[in-house]
């Protein structure tokens, strides 16, 4: 069964905690998840959580909650960071690579992990690939999700999340069941600011430059899973759970 965990460690390595520390289960999974922005990613990782326990570390989330931290304790590095993210631009690579070793603890997590919008140029999967070999960490498989443009702008542009628990939700495929009020915490919903159209067009065209090439570099390290992200979320999550099965009973085959 799935313990909860809020991801405090991962937000804040330096002030937050994780109620997973003492545990310890038998197969984690290490994953790496990959696709365009809007492709239903972040839903299939909290799914997956719910089933398979792997925590979600997505390095979007960090910067969004550095958003939250006044502006006078905010670093330089971590100002242009934001407003990067606010264009649809990337992080530059040396600032997201020092954040993810910052909070290598949660890849050496007994519960295993789900990278989620790292890496995502090939200079970060291999400062990732030299983060993992320093902790004797492999990755299990990188699931690939694929969707094509139309369905992805109409995703993203409908796309709301709680501004607390950060719950996701879809006005048109999973709207919450009060307008504007999340289910579980009763938080605003937000659209996030790089949602809107004009950071839509450009994370989209960033994604085909830096990060499409990923494909190429996991699937010669035959790591690659791809995976239709048509279809509703739960479609998805069946196509999802029955690989990520077929994972664990060849580990145990093996
Ligand atoms: P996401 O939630 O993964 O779509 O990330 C939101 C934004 O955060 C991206 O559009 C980038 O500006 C920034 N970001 C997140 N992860 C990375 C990364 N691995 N490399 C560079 N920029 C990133």
């Amino acid at each position: 069964m799935a313990v909860e965990n809020s991801r405090g460690v991962w937000l804040f390595p330096n002030g937050g905690s994780c109620s997973r520390q003492d545990c310890r289960p038998q197969r984690p999974l290490r994953l790496v998840l990959l696709g365009a922005p809007g492709v239903g990613k972040g839903t299939q990782a909290e799914l997956i959580s719910e089933e398979f326990s792997s925590c979600q570390l997505s390095t979007g989330d960090v910067f969004r909650a550095a958003k939250g931290i006044p502006a006078d304790k905010v670093s330089p590095a971590m100002k242009d960071a934001l407003e990067a993210m606010k264009q649809g631009l990337l992080v530059s690579d040396e600032m997201v690579v020092a954040l993810v070793e910052e909070r290598a603890g949660c890849l050496q997590c007994g519960y295993g992990f789900m990278l989620d919008g790292f890496p995502r140029t090939v200079d970060q999967a291999e400062a990732l690939d030299g983060i993992l070999d320093e902790l004797d960490l492999g990755i299990d498989a990188v699931l690939s999700y694929t969707l094509d443009r139309d369905s992805i702008v109409g995703r993203l542009s409908g796309r709301r999340s709680c501004s607390k628990c950060k719950k996701s939700y879809h006005l048109q495929f999973s709207p919450p069941k009060v307008e504007g009020v999340c289910d579980e915490c009763g938080g605003e919903l937000i659209q996030r600011e790089d949602d809107k159209p004009e950071s839509i067009r450009k994370r989209l065209e960033v994604y085909e430059a830096s990060t499409r090439p990923l494909e190429e570099y996991y699937s010669a390290k035959g790591l690659l899973v791809e995976i239709s992200a048509e279809g509703a979320p739960k479609t998805v999550f069946e196509r999802t759970r029955d690989i990520l099965h077929s994972i664990l009973k060849n580990r145990q085959a093996g």
